[in-house]
């Protein structure tokens, strides 16, 4: 895709620090890191979510995916990560091409500090198990 801005990284339009590339999936730097080493992982193909992309696709991204986010943790010697996947503009998807964060974590660092949950009211779970279900 012309316009996308990972499409030109994959192209070599522009650059990237990239760790590592096969046939199937790039990774590389997040140009904004929210933490030191915070990658990103995206397959070459132009997919713009996880629902639109075919399984056989992302089988082959995730067997992928652990394998450098274990690599990612140990250079960075974190004490974890997060492995985030935004998918649409209101989930704070802003690069319209598939791609997965890794983000190495320290403990005590505060990322994501401010988890807004909350309960589900009676019978509300059922609802919502049924709802999904049907979009399956
Ligand atoms: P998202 O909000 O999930 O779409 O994340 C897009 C990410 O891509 C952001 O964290 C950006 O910092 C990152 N990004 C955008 N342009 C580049 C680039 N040229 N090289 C590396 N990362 C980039
Ligand atoms: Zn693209």
């Amino acid at each position: 895709m012309s316009s996308c801005i990972f499409c030109k990284i994959l192209a070599g339009e522009i650059p990237a620090a990239k760790i590592y590339e096969d046939d199937v999936v790039l990774a590389f730097l997040d140009i904004g890191p929210i933490s030191d080493g915070h990658t990103l992982m995206m397959p070459r193909q132009h997919i713009e979510t996880l629902h639109d992309c075919p399984s056989d696709i992302l089988g082959q991204i995730c067997s992928r995916l652990g394998k450098i986010a274990g690599a990612v943790a140990k250079a960075m010697n974190s004490d974890g990560y997060n492995v985030l996947c935004n998918n649409g503009g209101a989930a704070g998807q802003v690069v319209e091409h598939l791609h997965f964060h890794i983000i190495p974590r320290k403990t005590g660092d505060k990322l994501f500090h401010h988890w807004p949950s909350y309960k589900y009211r009676q019978g509300q779970t059922e609802d919502i198990v049924t709802s999904i279900k049907k979009n399956l």
